[in-house]
């Protein structure tokens, strides 16, 4: 019997979620829907933190200097999940190879 469960998922690594850190509120939907631990909300790293505009870093400033990051990025199964969750819309899908 074919398996089903994995049928609307791709293959881990295809596809990975990419943050709009201007937008990102860092409070975790994603961390906590994710069925593949692939967010980590962290203070943002300093190269990520200067090329955004004066209102986005007053906004990340607001948020404790935090946002979401994706370190287990290759376990992505592109579920789609996290999309749905954020609710900045902060997050899209995109193929990565
Ligand atoms: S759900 Fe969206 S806004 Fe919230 S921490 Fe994740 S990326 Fe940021
Ligand atoms: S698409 Fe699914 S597996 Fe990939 S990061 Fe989002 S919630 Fe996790």
């Amino acid at each position: 019997m074919a398996d089903t469960s994995t049928e609307c998922k791709q293959a881990p690594g295809l596809f990975g979620p990419v943050v709009n850190f201007g937008k990102c509120e860092a409070k975790g939907d994603c961390v906590r829907v994710c069925p593949e631990s692939v967010f980590e909300v962290r203070r943002i790293d300093d190269a990520d933190f200067q090329p955004l505009g004066f209102l986005n870093k007053l906004k990340i400033r607001v948020h404790g200097m935090k946002v979401a990051y994706t370190p287990n990025i290759d376990a992505c199964l592109a579920c789609g999940l996290c999309v749905a969750a954020c609710p900045e819309k902060a997050i899209t899908l995109s193929r990565r190879q």
